[in-house]
C-alpha cells in the first residue's frame, strides 16, 4: 500500500480555510490533522476535533519531547501539529490535510519536501474583513492584529506550490478537490512505474 499524500494548506484568518477544510472532509478522501494550541477554547468548537487545548507548559513539554512535526506562534499563542497522528494516517495510506500558518508550512516543506502547500487567498481585502466581521469570533482588536498578520502571511503565497483564490465557495473547493486528486494519480502512477522499472532489472 502506498503512503498517503499530505497537503498543506494556510491562508490568512477569515480567507476560508477551516470552512473549506470542511467541505473537503466531508467530501471524503482525505484527513484532517488536528492541532494543539494555547489560544482560548471558543464558542462552537470542540476539544479534540477543532483543536488539542492545552496550556503553554504542557505545549513547551511536547515541544521539547519532539512531539511536534511544527509549531508556531500566532497572535501570542502557540499553534502545533502533533507529529505521531500524522505519521499513522500517512502510513495507514490516507492522505493528510494540515491547515496551518505560514512559518510552520514552510517547516513542513523543508522537513518533507513531498508535502503539496495551497495557499487560499480571499477575492480582496475588504471582502476579507467583513468574513472576519462577520464571523463574529474575534473582537475588534483581535481582527485588527490578524489583519496585520495577513501582510507576511500574503508575502510567503509565492513559496507555496498552489495559490488559489475563495470567492465563491464550491468553487474553490472544486479547485483544492481537483488538484488533490491530480497529485494522488500521479504519485500513484509514478509509484506504478518505478515498480514496473525494478522488476525489469
Ligand atoms: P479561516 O479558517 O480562514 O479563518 P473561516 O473558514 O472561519 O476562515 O471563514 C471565515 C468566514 O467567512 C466564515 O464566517 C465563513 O462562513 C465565511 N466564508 C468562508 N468562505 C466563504 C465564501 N467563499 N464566501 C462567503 N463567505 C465565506
Ligand atoms: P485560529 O485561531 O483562527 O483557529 O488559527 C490561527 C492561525 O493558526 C490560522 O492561520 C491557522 O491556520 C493556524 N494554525 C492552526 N493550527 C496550526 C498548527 O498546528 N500549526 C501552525 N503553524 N499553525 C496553525
Amino acid at each position: 500500500m502506498n503512503k498517503g499524500a499530505l497537503f498543506v494548506i494556510s491562508g490568512p484568518s477569515g480567507t476560508g480555510k477551516g470552512t473549506v477544510c470542511t467541505e473537503l472532509i466531508n467530501r471524503g478522501d482525505v484527513f484532517l490533522s488536528v492541532s494543539a494550541t494555547t489560544r482560548d477554547k471558543r464558542a462552537g468548537e470542540t476539544e479534540g476535533v477543532t483543536y488539542y487545548y492545552t496550556d503553554k507548559a504542557r505545549f513547551e513539554e511536547m515541544i521539547a519531547g519532539g512531539e511536534m512535526l511544527e509549531w508556531a506562534n500566532y497572535n501570542g499563542n502557540y499553534y502545533g501539529t502533533p507529529k505521531a497522528a500524522v505519521e499513522k494516517m500517512l502510513a495507514e495510506g490516507r492522505n493528510v490535510i494540515l491547515e496551518i500558518e505560514p512559518q510552520g508550512a514552510l517547516a513542513v516543506k523543508a522537513k518533507m519536501p513531498e508535502a503539496v502547500l495551497i495557499f487560499i487567498i480571499p477575492p480582496s481585502i475588504e471582502v476579507l474583513k467583513n468574513r472576519l466581521v462577520d464571523r463574529g469570533r474575534e473582537n475588534d482588536e483581535e481582527i485588527e492584529q490578524r489583519l496585520a498578520a495577513a501582510i507576511w502571511e500574503m508575502e510567503q503565497a509565492e513559496k507555496y506550490n498552489y495559490i488559489i483564490v475563495n470567492d465563491v465557495l464550491a468553487d474553490c473547493v472544486d479547485e483544492i478537490s481537483n488538484v488533490m486528486a491530480g497529485v494522488v494519480d500521479m504519485r500513484n502512477k509514478v509509484y506504478a512505474l518505478l515498480e514496473e522499472a525494478k522488476e525489469r532489472k
